[in-house]
């Protein structure tokens, strides 16, 4: 079969009509409200449960909630984060109903996928993934960040409880596996005698 191919006319070898076409949505855009942003002078507000870079918080005290006990650190897919516990002489944590605190916790930027893993199993509710998503250097070792700067990015975490919760009413929406909460006791071990 043969494909008849029209056969373009004066206005469009001088590509006439391309260039009319294309001051029109010129014009079109004009006169409508703009959207251009001044980044980074202004910056989006970003959605709430937005999944930016991880950092480590601290409690309603001022507390650092990590224990070190490297759930995160083996976890996480890329092996973005590095901990270094802190052994038997190492230091305590700075709250009373914990034991230990890390002596390192590096998460290198580059290597995060920002995937949420390390957010999910912390028991301690240490580590979340907050709004930053703008991490930028001209040095890579800029973007290994160290305790110091994770907990700074983190700030305090108000509610203790948040994880947990929206775990709850996670498992609430689900009408085939409904979970209680709290969790009730075990009952009673029966003695074998
Ligand atoms: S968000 Fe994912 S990739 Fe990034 S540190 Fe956490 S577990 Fe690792
Ligand atoms: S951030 Fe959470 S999971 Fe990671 S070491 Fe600290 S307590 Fe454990």
């Amino acid at each position: 079969m043969i494909v008849s191919r029209p056969q373009p006319g004066l206005l469009d070898r001088l590509y006439i009509r391309a260039i009319l076409s294309g001051l029109r949505i010129t014009l079109r855009h004009f006169f409508r409200r703009k959207v251009t942003m001044q980044y980074p002078e202004q910056r989006w507000a970003v959605p709430e449960g937005y999944r930016g870079a991880p950092a480590l918080v601290r409690d309603q005290d001022g507390h650092t909630k990590c224990v070190s006990c490297q759930l995160c650190e083996f976890v996480c897919p890329p092996r973005a984060i590095r901990i270094t516990p802190p052994g038997p002489d190492g230091p305590r944590a700075d709250r009373p109903n914990a034991e230990k605190t890390p002596l390192e916790f590096e998460i290198n930027m580059l290597r995060c996928i920002f995937c949420g893993l390390c957010e999910e199993v912390c028991p301690e509710e240490a580590i979340f993934l907050r709004d930053e998503y703008s991490l930028t250097s001209s040095r890579r070792a800029d973007l290994v960040l160290g305790m110091d700067k994770l907990l700074e990015m983190g700030g305090v975490h108000h509610d203790r409880h948040l994880k947990w919760r929206r775990k709850q009413q996670e498992a609430e929406a689900q009408e085939e596996f409904p979970v209680q909460w709290p969790i009730p006791a075990p009952p009673a071990a029966r003695r074998s005698d």
